[in-house]
């Protein structure tokens, strides 16, 4: 079954897209913990980084530069921002499709709670 970013990316339920190109797709995160809130998700279904192989080395390299891209075009690059990508249970991830979190727009502490 497709996942909930699947069923966005498809248009089969709603969502906020902005960006979009062969290999991924940018949506706006529905519970934002920041000013900007952002995912950065593949297009192929890969659960997690855990799960990618060598075969997807082009796909993270460009999910990072996509990223870093819609964060400079939101001007996020002046005050800095964070990407972050959750796995598994320990990890909080809740969407079992591969995201990268650009969040941005207000500082944020290390280390994590
Ligand atoms: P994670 O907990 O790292 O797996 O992140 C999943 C993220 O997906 C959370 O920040 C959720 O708020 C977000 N999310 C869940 N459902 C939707 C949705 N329908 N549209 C946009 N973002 C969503």
């Amino acid at each position: 079954m497709p996942s909930i970013f699947s069923k966005i990316i498809s248009g089969e339920i709603k969502g906020k897209i902005v960006h979009q190109d062969d290999h991924c797709a940018v949506i706006v995160d529905i519970q934002p913990v920041s000013p900007t809130h952002l995912l950065i998700v593949p297009k192929k279904e890969i659960t997690s980084i855990a799960s990618a192989t060598r075969e997807d080395q082009n796909l993270l390299g460009h999910l990072l530069l996509t990223a870093a891209k819609v964060a400079k075009d939101l001007g996020l690059d002046k005050s800095g921002y964070r990407l972050v990508t959750n796995i598994g249970q320990d990890g909080g991830q809740s969407v079992d499709h591969l995201h990268i979190h650009l969040v941005g727009g207000r500082p944020f502490t290390w280390p994590p709670g």
